[in-house]
């Protein structure tokens, strides 16, 4: 798994001191895979690590991150970035019916989509009408009506033997009911070829030119993987479109669709449908697909935590005294006061800066232990902290009474202090490995 790989990517960049063309190198080698694992289209993937790669390069050294980590925390957020970050309400017209058109290959799910788009419009409270203005496939039509009528929303369609056989003259109609009955929305379902041709796509534009769209929906099978963007272009030079959804996210496509045409057509996806049942069917999630194509949500989540738990100024003062070999306990309790922040201690411990050194130290501490830690070293007074040395039997009494634990504890404590202070002043010597200073690389 990429996970796998990057451990051992992390293992040989841990501790290096500045963001180096190597480590960044070594990084993208792994996600270069990782997209193409995804099936993302090659084009895409070359531009995409460029970009990535100017942004590492001039990016400030984090340190509450290793290189490593750092390069990736950037790739995700150039991914969710291309992916549409936050992502786009629908646009609804100023005088109803807004009109949203779908278009895509046949296969694709618009039918499917129509339906469950017209179901979770209803649910925020809007009153849709389907239309089925597919009349190529034999039982297009009556495919819809039973999705609507299962969806609870109405459908309109030519009444049957009326041999109205034009989809333009359909869509038209279509929008006029609603207009009549006061639907506010409705969602006009196309034909599909199993490949572009030139038929299908200028009867997607006259229906579009007939019924002025506030929304041109793509649908893509998210299984296709890199196919979708030649598909996506024919589509966006064809009839055009204004947005994405994303379909068939529930088989094992690895989201390369979904980057590729998403970088490739400038266009937000809108909703993603992850499943035959009407419900599964949701407005898509950027964040959740950039790990979905990473193949390492775990390992996103921990950077998060990471970062959002180490704070950068307290680590850079500790790093200071740690590098001149002056840890007081104070700042002892800070750092594990940043692990406990993080959760479960033995996920994390490796991720941070400086960290390595306290392991040994506090590797057999679980957190219930932490917050006795916390109370002794809080029971203690300032000059204590900052000098243990101090620390008499009387004044380790007072402490193990004030903080509600023994003398042995206490006594225990401060040994495994000096011990890692020691080994600070080892290290200190010959320069902390993952120690890093501000820098502008
Ligand atoms: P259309 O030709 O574009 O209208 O596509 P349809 O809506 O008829 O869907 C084609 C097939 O894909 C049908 O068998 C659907 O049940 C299936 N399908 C559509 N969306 C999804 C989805 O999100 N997940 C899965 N597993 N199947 C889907
Ligand atoms: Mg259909």
């Amino acid at each position: 798994a990429l996970a796998d790989r990057l451990e051992a990517v992390f293992k040989t960049l841990r501790g290096k001191g500045r963001l180096s063309e190597a480590d960044i190198d070594a990084t993208l080698r792994e996600i270069r895979l990782a997209l193409l694992e995804a099936d993302v289209a090659l084009p895409v993937v070359r531009d995409f690590l460029s970009g990535v790669r100017e942004r590492a390069r001039s990016a400030e050294l984090s340190r509450a991150l290793n290189p490593a980590q750092q390069v990736i925390s950037i790739v995700n957020e150039e991914l969710i970035r291309i992916l549409g970050g936050q992502a786009r309400r629908l646009r609804f017209a100023k005088n109803p019916p807004s009109v949203i058109l779908l278009a895509g290959l046949q296969g694709s799910g618009k039918t499917t989509v129509a339906a469950k788009l017209g179901r979770w419009l209803a649910k925020q409270g809007h009153t849709p009408v389907l239309v089925a203005a597919d009349l190529q496939r034999p039982n297009a039509v009556e495919q819809l009506q039973v999705l609507g009528a299962r969806a609870e929303v109405p459908v309109f369609a030519p009444e049957p033997g009326s041999g109205v056989g034009d989809p333009v003259d359909v869509a038209r109609r279509g929008v006029e009911f609603a207009r009549r009955r006061l639907h506010d929305i409705v969602v006009i379902d196309t034909a599909g070829r199993l490949g572009v041709d030139e038929d299908m796509m200028r009867q997607a534009m006259e229906i579009r030119d007939a019924t002025e769209p506030d929304e041109i929906l793509f649908v893509v099978d998210a299984m296709v993987g890199q196919d979708a963007v030649t598909t996506a272009r024919a589509f966006l030079d064809g009839v055009g479109f204004d947005g994405v959804i994303l379909t068939k996210l529930d088989g094992d496509a690895r989201g390369g669709a979904a980057l590729s045409v998403a970088s490739v057509t400038g266009k937000q996806i809108l909703f993603a449908s992850t499943g035959e049942k009407l419900d599964d069917f949701d407005v898509f999630h950027p964040e959740r697909m950039a790990s979905r194509i990473l193949g390492m949500g775990d390992v996103l989540t921990l950077i998060e935590q990471a970062q959002a738990a180490f704070d950068a100024e307290q680590a850079e003062r500790a790093a200071q005294r740690i590098t001149a070999g002056e840890l007081t306990l104070d700042d002892f309790l800070e750092q594990m006061t940043a692990v406990r922040k993080m959760g479960p201690i033995a996920n994390i411990l490796g991720m941070l800066p400086g960290m390595g050194q306290f392991k040994d130290a506090i590797a057999h501490i679980d957190d219930r232990d932490l917050d006795r830690v916390t109370a002794i070293i809080r029971s203690m007074t300032p000059e204590e902290r900052a000098d243990p040395k101090i620390l008499n039997g009387s004044r380790r009494a007072r402490i193990a009474r004030g903080s509600g634990t023994t003398v042995a504890e206490v006594n225990s404590l401060v040994e495994r202090f000096f011990e890692a202070r020691k080994m600070m002043k080892q290290f200190a010597g010959m320069g902390i490995p993952g120690m890093r200073r501000t820098t502008k690389a």
